[in-house]
């Protein structure tokens, strides 16, 4: 039945069925989690996504906020949104993720054509506000619940996340994360195996585990429930149909040995760890409020090379944060020369507002000196990555076939149980685990080719 006041309003108001959308995520692994979530709330609406933002009667962004340029971006986008709304009042843009946390209610005041704005916390309420009668725009903001109980539209069917807690209680001094996501909650594992059980069934393969904090799963929940981070690892390596589990993003501090010797232990747990550094430099550490020291980090790689000696290891690294001296950078360097990274996400420091590092205005690092210091950085960590990834070259490796190359469409694309990339010839399809035998290494990608007496074996 048509709302007579919202036709007044919205005046080719139809029921949502007949509705489409368009989302845009911006940001992590886990607001693609989130974006999962809200097309599987939207389609159960009986919504329709739609490939072009202009066909849309629904345009929604999930935006991050972890830097300046990722809002500006951000806004860029915002003002299609705004053209298009101009084209038809009857279009409804909505604003959910960090940034929109970040911003509440100002997001309004700036963007008054925006219709509905929330929280990562809130994503039910986009349900609730499209099928209520509300005449004017609403904001949504409380670190209300897990947005892990809305049905998914996985982007594909053998890999899902699996959002095992939400927020931080760490207060690195550049991150708006704890501000945006709020404090950490971990949700319940009797709760998370029925969830993970059920992608079993639905013919997923490989599972990520995601928490803003991941390692320190489990410290908040009630006596009766008390799970460590590891027996949670060892839960889902017991679930039928799991052939791989990954995790992101953990912290230095809470890599402990039980999660270390999972690695060697649990079959499906892959060889793959991610441990972000920041910076190689204690004073550096500790100005950012990393709660770890250099030898603590280092300490933590040798207990994974001694437990799991070919486990691939990633990081994070930011440079020029403020105060940040030569010295400081070189041992920076020189941590990444010691580990031998099999990859690495490298940032340039910028202030964040929000955050304790955007107030501070002593010992800034030039800009130019910022740059030349990446440039610095990425030599090290590419050339150390190339050496590290001659260790695959003559191995015939498991690979989880995820499509065709995006260098070559007559090869195969797919991902090692080390989390390196793939491209081979072979008959695989998506889904399928195959193995092949590696003839090349870059530091970024692998080259190969099925080894077709394996697949005859399998058969
Ligand atoms: S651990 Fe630090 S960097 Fe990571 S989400 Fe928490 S506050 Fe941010």
């Amino acid at each position: 039945m048509r709302n007579p006041l919202r036709a007044a309003i919205r005046p080719n108001f139809q029921h949502p069925a007949m509705k489409s959308y368009h989302l845009t995520t911006f940001g992590c692994q886990m607001n693609e989690h989130d974006s999962e979530r809200m097309k599987g709330m939207l389609e159960s609406l009986g919504y329709r996504e739609v490939a072009a933002r202009d066909e849309a009667d629904l345009i929604l962004f999930n935006t991050c906020s972890i830097r300046e340029s990722a809002d500006n971006r951000f806004v860029a986008h915002l003002g299609e949104a705004k053209r298009l709304k101009g084209e038809d009042p009857a279009r409804i843009v909505g604003v959910g993720g960090c940034w929109s946390q970040s911003m509440k209610e100002r997001v309004f005041e700036r963007f008054p054509f925006v219709d509905v704005a929330f929280g990562p916390g809130q994503i039910p309420k986009l349900a609730e506000f499209l099928t209520s009668d509300s005449l004017t725009a609403q904001g949504y903001f409380e670190f209300e619940g897990f947005s892990g109980h809305l049905p998914m539209k996985r982007a594909r069917e053998f890999q899902g996340w699996v959002q095992i807690s939400v927020g931080c209680n760490c207060n690195c001094a550049y991150c708006i994360v704890p501000s945006t996501r709020g404090r950490e909650a971990s949700r319940p594992p009797g709760e998370l195996m029925i969830e993970i059980e059920g992608l079993a069934a639905d013919g997923v393969r490989e599972v990520t585990l995601l928490g803003q904090n991941v390692n320190s799963y489990g410290r908040d929940l009630p006596p009766e429930e008390k799970t460590t981070f590891a027996h949670l690892l060892a839960m889902v390596d017991a679930v039928e149909g799991i052939d791989r589990i990954r995790y992101t993003s953990p912290h230095p501090k809470d890599m402990r040995e039980d999660v270390v010797r999972a690695h060697a232990e649990l079959d499906a747990l892959c060889e793959h760890i991610h441990l972000p550094l920041q910076s190689g430099s204690t004073p550096i550490l500790k100005a950012m409020r990393r709660t770890y020291d250099r030898e603590r980090y280092l300490d933590r790689v040798a207990l994974i090379r001694e437990h799991v000696p070919d486990c691939a290891l990633t990081t994070d690294i930011i440079v020029g944060f403020p105060g940040e001296s030569e010295e400081d950078f070189r041992l920076t360097l020189d941590v990444c020369e010691q580990v031998g990274y099999d990859g690495a996400f490298t940032f340039v420091f910028s202030p964040r507002r929000g955050t304790e590092a955007a107030l501070i205005t002593e010992g800034l690092v030039p800009h130019e000196v910022k740059i030349e210091r990446m440039q610095r950085l990425v030599e090290v960590v590419q050339r150390r990555a190339h050496e590290r990834a001659q260790r695959f070259v003559g191995r015939t490796l498991e690979v989880l076939v995820e499509g065709t190359s995006r260098t070559d469409p007559s090869r195969l694309r797919g991902r090692t149980r080390h989390n390196k990339a793939v491209n081979f010839t072979g008959l695989g399809q998506p889904g399928e685990l195959v193995m092949v035998e590696i003839d090349r290494a870059s530091s970024q990608t692998l080259s190969g080719s099925e080894s077709l007496l394996a697949r005859a074996g399998a058969a």
